[in-house]
C-alpha cells in the first residue's frame, strides 16, 4: 500500500530521532581482543586539557571520527545498555556480572561512551564506574528502604507534577536519561517501564497554569536536556504564557553524561527563557573533562545561573577531600554547589548510604577551611514526604543568659553576648 503523501508529523522519542539520524554513521565497537587489555590502563589525561575521551574513541571505535563522537546523536545511539556490550569495554567484577546477569531486573542500565570513557576500565574501584554499573547488591532490600521514599506519589496531584511547597512544583518533563544512576531516588519512574511522562504534559501544564500560587517550576524527569530543542522549546513556551510563573530551573546531568548535548542551537533556546537556572548534578571530580567544563561555560556565558545537587554515595565522594575538589573545581566552571543530599533510602541503595554522622563531618571539614561559596547546604530529603532538611555539624555548644557559646571550625569555643529576649 503506497503511503500518504503527506503524513502527520508525529512527536517521536529522541532514541527514533537518532536511530534515524545516526543510521549513516553506525559502526560498532571492535571486540574485545588479545593486547587491548596492556593498552586499557591510559593515563587520565581529562584533566590535563587534552579530552580524555579522544584515546578511548580511538581505542574501541577506531572508525568513528570526532565530529559523529562529538554529536550527542551518536552517543545516545552507541549507549551501552546491556551486559555482553559491556564486556567490550571492561572485565565486570562477579557482583557486577551476577547483576547484569539478571532478566527481572527493575531498573534499566545505560551509559554514554563518553561517560565510560571518564571511567578508569581497569579499576573495579573506580568511582564513577560504581554510580553506573548495575551491582548485585542492588537487589537487597534493606530496613526503612522503599520504591517511594520522599512519597512523591502522594503530592502528585496529576501525573508529572510533585507540589509539596508552596509556592514551587516539579514538572517531570520526561522519563529518559542518557546515564541511569544506580542510587537514582525516581528509580520508579524512569528508563520507560512505566508509561512515558511526556504523555501527561498537557494535564501536568493545566495544573500548573490553574496554581498561580506556583512561582517557581523546576523542570526535572528523567533528564529534560535529552529532550529535542524543539520539544524543550515548546514546553519553554508553554511556561512563559504563565504569567505567575517567575522563574525556571531545570535539573540535568547532561552536561557531565552527554556535554555534546549542550550544543549553540540549545544554548540559544535556552537563553531566551531566562531567568533560567540549572542545577547540574555533580558526582565526582573525575566529571569535569574539557567537555564537560566546556558545557558548563557554554551555560554560563549564555547568562544560565548554574548550580550543581550532589548525592553523598560511600566509597564515591565520601570524603573532605573529594568533596573539596568536586566543589572548587565547579567553582572554576561557574558552578555554585547548592545541594549536598543524603542518600535517599531507595530499595537496594544500601551499599551507597553513608551515615548521617559521616555527611555532617564532611560538612565539617569545608565550613571554614575553603570558601564559604564552595559549600552546599546538606539537606535529608525526609522520608514520607516532609521535603529537605538542612542538616548541620554541631555548631552550638550552650546557650544561657549570658549568651551563646559556638564553636569554630578550629574547634575553639567563643561566646556571643546575645540579646536579652523581650520580657
Ligand atoms: C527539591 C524540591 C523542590 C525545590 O526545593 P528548593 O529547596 O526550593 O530547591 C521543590 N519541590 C520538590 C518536590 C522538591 O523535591
Amino acid at each position: 500500500m503506497a503511503k500518504p503523501a503527506v503524513q502527520e508529523r508525529k512527536e517521536r522519542t529522541v532514541e527514533q530521532v537518532s536511530a534515524q539520524r545516526i543510521a549513516s554513521l553506525d559502526d560498532e565497537p571492535p571486540l574485545k581482543r588479545k593486547g587491548v587489555e596492556e593498552s586499557l590502563a591510559t593515563p587520565r589525561t581529562s584533566r590535563s586539557g587534552i579530552p580524555g575521551s579522544s584515546l578511548f574513541r580511538k581505542q574501541f571505535f577506531p572508525n568513528t571520527s570526532s565530529t559523529q563522537w562529538n554529536d550527542w546523536h551518536w552517543q545516545l545511539f552507541h549507549r551501552i545498555t546491556t551486559g555482553e556490550q559491556l564486556l567490550r569495554f571492561l572485565e565486570p567484577t562477579e557482583s557486577e556480572h551476577q547483576a547484569l546477569q539478571r532478566s527481572d531486573w527493575q531498573f534499566p542500565f545505560s551509559v554514554t561512551p563518553y561517560y565510560l570513557s571518564l571511567i578508569n576500565l581497569q579499576d573495579p574501584e573506580d568511582p564513577l564506574r560504581k554510580t553506573v554499573i548495575p551491582h548485585i547488591a542492588e537487589s537487597i532490600v534493606s530496613d526503612g528502604e522503599a520504591l517511594d521514599p520522599l512519597g512523591e506519589d502522594h503530592t502528585s496531584p496529576v501525573p508529572g507534577i510533585v507540589h509539596r511547597y508552596p509556592d514551587r512544583a516539579l514538572f517531570l518533563a520526561t522519563s529518559f536519561c542518557s546515564v541511569y544512576c544506580r542510587y537514582c531516588t525516581r528509580s520508579r519512574l524512569v528508563g520507560g517501564h512505566t508509561e512515558a511522562l511526556e504523555e501527561h504534559w498537557d494535564r501536568a501544564l493545566d495544573y500548573l497554569a490553574s496554581h498561580t500560587e506556583i512561582r517557581d517550576v523546576i523542570i526535572s524527569g528523567g533528564d529534560p536536556l535529552t529532550l529535542s530543542d524543539e520539544r524543550l522549546e515548546k514546553l519553554l513556551a508553554r511556561f512563559r504564557q504563565m504569567k505567575h510563573i517567575q522563574m525556571l530551573r531545570i535539573g540535568t546531568k547532561v552536561p557531565f553524561v552527554l556535554p555534546q548535548r549542550v550544543t549553540p542551537a540549545l544554548v540559544k533556546v535556552l537563553k531566551s527563557y531566562r531567568p533560567l537556572y540549572i542545577n547540574i548534578h555533580a558526582t565526582h571530580p573525575h566529571e569535569l573533562s574539557e567537555e564537560g567544563r566546556q558545557a558548563c561555560n557554554r551555560l554560563s556565558d549564555a547568562g544560565i545561573v548554574l548550580g550543581s545537587q550532589t548525592v553523598l554515595l560511600k566509597g564515591v565522594n565520601d570524603s573532605v577531600e573529594v568533596m573539596t575538589d568536586l566543589f572548587h573545581s565547579l567553582l572554576k566552571v561557574r558552578v555554585r554547589p547548592y545541594y549536598l543530599f543524603q542518600c535517599d533510602p531507595i530499595v537496594g541503595s544500601a551499599h551507597f548510604r553513608t551515615t548521617i554522622e559521616d555527611g555532617k563531618a564532611i560538612m565539617d571539614g569545608l565550613r571554614g577551611h575553603t570558601s564559604g561559596l564552595a559549600i552546599p547546604y546538606y539537606v535529608v530529603d525526609t522520608p514520607g514526604g516532609g521535603g529537605k532538611v538542612p542538616v548541620l555539624p554541631d555548631y552550638e555548644v550552650s546557650h544561657d543568659a549570658k549568651g551563646f557559646c559556638l564553636r569554630n571550625y578550629e574547634g575553639k569555643r567563643f561566646m556571643y553576648p546575645d540579646a536579652k529576649p523581650e520580657a
